[in-house]
């Protein structure tokens, strides 16, 4: 239950593995850039001596870009501000940057769940620099069913009220708090029920949980929808009557929901 479950280290976002593999990044792209450049210059010198500087110009272009979108990513993330003046640098950098750090970071050795543990928090970060503000109607919590306590006989995914509050798992209290607050929530049992569910309640802000895996790919594909995950917590092993810390969930909801249709 909620109120039992430690606060665990081990959960702790890491934000700094992503600003030094976004560093790492920024450098790389520099070095093969100017790599691109020198190789083949020395041959297009011989054809033309203009075609040197066109080649250094264009690959000088494309580099500047992604450094630029790297360094912004860096700059939010230090200071808290939303620096992305535009949404479509916003959504290049959700669907083609991260998944190339990720990939970067695999190469240095860095585990995955790290990666994904700080991919949701530099996303969390990008939302709270928006500071976006929805009213209770078109808020969602999305859970796990892993939550659910395994032995409970109710069957609880499409209708949470169900639940008949026993307190044997966390269920009782985000349902209570969804009830108190009339926000809607929903329990997914996998990708293809949640994007149903975000379909038809077609909210304008979601509070997610669940494990680094699944929120890592839920925020990737409801983009642009903003997407603040929550990791669940998982004494027994995964998958199996896993935990959540509800002051985590009020304090993401108290920021970004305010009261009223
Ligand atoms: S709190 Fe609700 S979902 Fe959890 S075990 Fe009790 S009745 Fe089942």
């Amino acid at each position: 239950m909620s109120s039992a479950a430690p606060y665990n280290e081990e959960f702790k976002p890491r934000k700094r593995v992503f600003i030094g593999l976004l560093m790492l990044a920024c450098a790389l792209v520099l070095g093969i850039a100017f790599l691109l450049w020198w190789v083949p210059s020395v041959g297009l010198g011989s054809i033309h001596p203009v075609l040197p500087i066109l080649f250094g110009a264009v690959l000088a272009g494309l580099a500047i870009l992604v450094t630029a979108g790297l360094s912004l990513l860096i700059l939010t993330l230090v200071t808290g501000k939303d620096l992305f003046f535009s949404e479509k640098l916003r959504k290049v950098v959700i669907r083609y940057l991260f998944p190339a750090i990720i990939g970067i970071g695999r190469l240095f050795g860095i585990d995955r769940d790290t990666l994904q543990q700080s991919f949701i928090a530099l996303n969390n970060q990008l939302v709270r620099a928006r500071k976006i503000r929805v009213p209770t109607s078109r808020a969602l919590i999305l859970l796990p069913h892993c939550i659910q306590l395994f032995d409970c006989a109710i069957k609880i995914t499409g209708d949470v009220d169900k639940c008949i509050r026993c307190g044997e798992c966390d269920i009782r209290d985000l349902a209570e708090l969804a009830r108190k607050r009339g926000i809607k929530i929903a329990v997914a049992t996998g990708g293809t029920l949640a994007r149903k569910i975000i379909v038809e309640k077609k909210p304008r802000f979601i509070l997610a949980v669940a494990c680094e895996r699944d929120l890592t790919s839920g925020i990737r594909d409801s983009y642009p929808l903003p997407v603040i995950g929550i990791l669940n917590r998982r004494p027994n092993g995964p998958c199996f009557n896993t935990h959540i810390i509800l002051k985590e969930v009020e304090a993401a909801l108290d920021e970004h929901i305010v009261a009223g249709s």
